[in-house]
């Protein structure tokens, strides 16, 4: 849109524009009052070229891009003033073009700047022990081992674990949660978050660029060299628009032979600024979820969101927080317990799946030793195989044991009955060696998650998972969950959510990697990123900075709002401007009057669009909270 496409060194004009035409027009009264009207003449003329000049930049770009800009409008209007001699309408629309862009360049700014400050925090350096001293070192040569001290205020370069003691940390810039946490010793520790106890050393985990804060990033980044796409809609009835606004000004100037009513039409139609407060309510909504924790990646997912009436939403990890927890181990074959768990979970150190991560916990508890897996396949939703000390070691469900042509007991899949339940089967040296059991239960806050859901407009829930079908059923009960589709390898899963289109939008929830091609699918794919797969937060709209699902309903108030918002200010703006344009091609408007007018409209509209970044979004919340402003 011609209106918010500018070159590079038009920002930093565009919050400045205002103060000219200001200027010249306030100097052009005193002139006038004191007796000199040429000199108005002159700071009028000079206010309004200026503005044309700045415009006429745009245009250029406009069209380039294929637009045809409303800023034509403008244009005409403007030099229509000029040539009419009627210098202070040409002041006054200046103006009010300058000031349209003044302040949507004031509310963009303000919007993106809690994104900016997450990315500005990134820290650079970290102090790490080396050789019994302390040395600052850059982040990007840290390597998972390494202990770093980390002090108050500081911001955590890398994922790891907490040395010895106790960490306190501040998680709001990742998740908007303003409660401080406690870490205790060997516990994990999220990069991103900020120290506010005392300082503790901390054992990296992953290198910075693999890290949760380095990911975070990445997506912010992506998400803000976006453009707005609701902004279309202004470029849709654009061209409309102006072909509207000549037809009335051609047939104002024809019926009564005077330019001056074709002028006072062209004058109440320029509505440049009005067409800024779509991007000014959606940058403002996108701002408002990034401060609790909802990374939404630009305008049209932001409109989505506000549209959804379907949720899909995955089981494990997503339903379950994740944190499974081993509870039985069923000997099947020759090795014994300890055996088998220390070659499953050596395998599981390349899966990011849940269960792995479950199975080395254990390990870590029961002290044993892991050793490097090689050759390691990967199959999403179903298991993993690879080499373990020279032996093959198959970890799954039973399909990928079938594929591996690896017999099992039936029973062994059965479980033991009592909670629900994931089993797994491990197979080592082309044998079933045992059957795992798996405690994953319900998110604490999972069913008031589905419910909150409920109540803000979600008509349909439907549970997708790869597990077993008893799992999934034993975990939905007295959950508000209308449909169950269970052993789904990825691909079913996708084709679960495109069979739901039918019954409205699709939003997708999903953590895993099996999850990502149905996240791509549905109509808005929202994945959980704080501990889910980069694989699935590439492939969604909407990531959760959060491990948790409950900002979830408050960012379906927020965009319901934003989008409202949006087409409010568009529609009872465009209504208020025609009904002007008739009573100016009527004869009821002199030019100055119709500037003032539209003026007054403009202002009106962007001020309403700005609601958007205050107000209640329907939530507990009073204020949306930014991120912290400390360094
Ligand atoms: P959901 O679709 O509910 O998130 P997944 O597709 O992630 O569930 O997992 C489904 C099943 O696939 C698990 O119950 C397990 O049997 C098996 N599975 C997938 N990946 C792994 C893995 N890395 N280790 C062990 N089991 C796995
Ligand atoms: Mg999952």
């Amino acid at each position: 849109m011609g209106c918010s496409q500018v070159a590079g060194w038009m920002p930093w004009l565009r919050g400045r524009l205002a103060l000219l035409p200001l200027a010249c027009l306030c100097a052009g009264l005193l002139g006038r009052g004191l007796g000199h009207p040429e000199v108005a003449t002159w700071a009028w003329t000079i206010a309004t070229l200026t503005v044309i000049g700045v415009l006429l930049a745009q245009v250029g770009t406009s069209l380039k891009k294929g637009d045809v800009g409303l800023d034509l409008v403008a244009l005409l209007s403007m030099g229509g003033a000029l040539v009419l001699s009627q210098p202070l309408a040409g002041a006054v629309i200046a103006l009010m073009y300058a000031g349209g862009q003044s302040l949507e360049a004031y509310a963009s700014g303000r919007a993106g700047r809690a994104m900016t400050a997450l990315i500005a925090r990134q820290p650079r350096t970290a102090l790490r022990e080396d050789e019994g001293a302390l040395k600052e070192a850059p982040i990007a040569v840290l390597v998972p081992g390494d202990r770093i001290l980390v002090r108050v205020g500081d911001v955590l370069p890398v994922d790891g674990r907490v040395a010895a003691g106790r960490a306190v940390l501040d998680r709001s810039s990742l998740t908007g949660e303003a409660l401080p946490f406690t870490a205790l010793a060997n516990e994990p520790v999220l990069s991103g978050t900020v120290n506010v106890g005392t300082p503790f050393t901390l054992i990296t985990e992953r290198p910075a660029a693999e890290s949760t804060y380095a990911g975070i990033v990445r997506l912010v980044e992506a998400a803000r060299s976006q453009k707005a796409p609701m902004a279309r809609l202004a470029d849709r009835y654009g061209l409309a628009f102006l072909v509207l606004t000549l037809l009335l000004a051609g047939s104002a100037w024809l019926a009564t032979d005077d330019p001056l009513r074709a002028l006072a039409v062209l004058v109440v139609a320029t509505p440049c600024p009005l067409i800024l407060a779509v991007p000014v309510a959606l940058v403002s909504g996108l701002s408002r979820a990034a401060g609790i924790g909802v990374l939404i990646k630009g305008g049209g997912a932001l409109e989505t969101l506000a549209k959804v009436r379907v949720l899909v939403v995955d089981k494990t990890g997503t339903l379950t927080h994740g944190a499974a927890r081993l509870t039985s181990a069923r000997i099947l074959g020759i090795l014994d317990e300890g055996e088998v768990l220390g070659l499953a979970a050596s395998l599981e150190q390349a899966s990011g799946h849940p269960l792995g991560r479950a199975l080395i916990e254990e390990a870590a508890r029961r002290g044993l030793t892991l050793s490097q897996p090689e050759d390691v396949e990967e199959m999403p939703g179903e298991g993993v195989t690879g080499l373990v000390d020279g032996r093959p070691v198959v970890v799954g469900g039973p399909n990928i044991m079938r594929m591996h042509g690896i017999r099992f007991p039936p029973p062994a899949m059965a479980g033991t009955g009592a909670a629900v339940a994931s089993t797994v089967l491990v197979a080592v040296d082309g044998a079933t060696a045992a059957a795992l059991e798996f405690a994953d239960p319900l998110r604490v806050d999972g069913g008031n998650a589905l419910l909150e859901l409920r109540a803000c407009g979600i008509e349909r829930v439907v549970l997708a998972t790869g597990d077993r079908r008893a799992v999934a059923d034993a975990l939905v009960a007295g959950l508000p969950i209308d449909a169950v589709a269970a052993d789904l390898d990825p691909a079913a899963k996708t084709d679960a959510v495109v069979a739901e289109r039918r019954n409205g939008p699709v939003m997708m929830v999903g953590d895993g990697v099996n999850d990502a091609p149905a996240l791509a699918a549905a109509d808005l794919g929202v994945a959980l990123g704080a501990r889910g797969a980069a694989a699935a937060a590439e492939a969604a709209d909407v990531v959760l900075l959060v491990d948790s699902l409950a900002p979830l309903p408050r960012a379906i108030r927020i965009a319901r709002r934003a989008r409202a918002i949006a087409l409010q200010s568009v529609w009872v703006g465009l209504g208020l401007s025609l009904a002007g344009m008739v009573a100016a091609a009527l004869g009821y408007l002199s030019p100055l009057q119709g500037a003032l007018l539209q003026e007054a409209i403009d202002v009106a509209v962007i001020l309403n669009a700005m609601r958007v970044l205050g107000g209640p979004e329907g939530g507990r919340e009073p204020e949306a909270r930014g991120v912290p402003r400390r360094a």
